[in-house]
């Protein structure tokens, strides 16, 4: 089996561009050939057909995943994405973004995915509820509270994992450590649905001290408005950044002078988007990415920034709140444009780190504060991005391979003293 990364500039696909990150740490850190072999590839792949009779009592087939991609480090962890492009190399790739970020967070989880093909835009609630029933059905034989536990991703929330809280238990038992990102009625953590942005709020803030820089004189622009973009406005906005420019699959609307987000909520509220929003001036999704700005973060879908556009990149820093919104070619652009780039699996690790929490307190049958969820939150989060740059700095590499670096090393390590090879 070859561990030689793929030429540069050969389109990769998903999985390719996140092993391109895996296999140049591996060399760095002198990982031997067997234990990349292990990395390359998935432990588990589950693929099954969905059959759901919709509204209109036609039979529709749909197909879904679970992606288990390594358990050295602890049982699999990760978000259930329903999204038309959910395919399985997108699912093995953010089951391998999800190994490292564990790692590199120190959560005491593997990583996993989840997927269906889907567009819950054009579906009803009745029809989601079927769906994920079928798809908890189909994979259930293979989570387990300390064997596999699913999340929210893309197109899924709270009431999703609700619907798959309940058909878990239905076979198994009630089991609310099954799943994560739950309703707080259902045993969900508090803070737990802002967590993510939260957590890139916090990256964004820390990124900022570093460059003494003050909140107040820095503008950001959001792509992206759904959970993840939406919370980073409001608490980056509230910790004084100027949020200049946001966007959603229907249209942006930026604002030099800063958007006021309070407003925007509310008519987001009724209009169902951010276009249309009358404190700015109307901007299209492709331009949104070429604003002005101090830091630009993408917190929508992956591979938004490529070699063809990132030439026209105008911000001083870009943070991934999305999972890989940057290509690899993308990423040699913005290097050598000096625009330094805050991965992934640091930024959006906010998420998995209050689901681990919240699945700490199912366990333990107790409830945290709001207040205690936030400040754990925000002391993991920095104690990241602190090791992380310093290590950075210590090897001279560039923020994301320091992360790859940071949460590989620790995987290979488990995958030794565990005996696995
Ligand atoms: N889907 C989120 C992520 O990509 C959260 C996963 C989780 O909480 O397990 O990190």
């Amino acid at each position: 089996m070859t561990t030689e990364a793929p030429a540069p500039h050969a389109h990769l696909s998903p999985s390719e561009s996140v092993l391109n990150s895996v296999y140049q740490s591996a060399e760095r850190l002198q990982l031997s050939p067997e234990v990349v072999d292990l990395l390359r590839t998935s432990w588990r792949e589950v693929q099954a057909q969905l059959p759901v009779r919709m509204d209109d009592r036609k039979l529709r087939i749909f197909e879904g995943y679970r992606v288990q991609h390594n358990g050295a480090r602890g049982p699999y962890k990760g978000g259930v994405r329903f999204h038309p492009q959910a395919d399985l190399d997108e699912v093995r790739a953010l089951a391998m973004l999800m190994t490292y970020k564990c790692a590199l967070m120190e959560l005491p989880f593997g990583g996993a995915k989840g997927g269906v093909m889907c567009d819950p835009t054009r579906m009803s609630d009745t029809e989601l509820n079927r769906l994920t029933r079928t798809y908890t059905q189909h994979i259930g034989m293979v989570l387990g509270v300390s064997r596999d536990i699913p999340a929210p991703d893309m197109g899924t929330n709270a009431q999703t994992m609700a619907w798959m809280m309940d058909a878990y238990g239905q076979k198994y038992g009630h089991t609310p450590g099954i799943v994560t990102g739950k309703p707080v009625e259902l045993g969900g953590s508090y803070g737990r649905d802002q967590a993510t942005g939260r957590g890139v709020a916090v990256c964004m803030r820390q990124y900022a001290i570093m460059e003494r820089a003050d909140p107040r004189d820095l503008k950001v622009v959001i792509q992206g408005y759904g959970n993840v973009g939406s919370w980073t406005a409001r608490i980056a906005s509230e910790m004084g950044f100027r949020i200049v420019g946001v966007s959603d699959v229907k249209g942006g609307i930026a604002n030099p002078d800063g958007l006021d987000i309070a407003s925007l909520d509310a008519w987001f509220a009724v209009a169902g988007s951010v276009a249309g929003f009358e404190g700015g001036e109307p901007v299209t999704n492709e331009h949104l990415l070429e604003l002005e700005c101090d830091y630009l973060v993408p917190a929508a879908l992956g591979e938004v920034i490529t070699e063809e556009n990132a030439p026209r990149v105008r911000a001083r820093a870009v943070i991934e709140a999305a999972n890989h919104p940057v290509t690899p070619p993308g990423d040699e652009v913005l290097a050598a444009r000096n625009i330094p780039v805050l991965p992934d699996i640091l930024v959006n690790a906010g998420g998995v780190t209050v689901s681990y929490f919240e699945w700490t307190q199912n366990i333990q049958q107790f409830r945290w504060s709001l207040e205690m969820v936030n400040s754990e939150l925000e002391k993991r989060m920095v104690a990241a991005f602190h090791e992380l740059m310093a290590r950075a700095a210590q090897d001279g590499t560039l923020p994301r391979q320091a992360a790859f670096d940071i949460g590989v090393e620790r995987v290979g390590r488990a995958i030794l003293l565990r005996g696995f090879v």
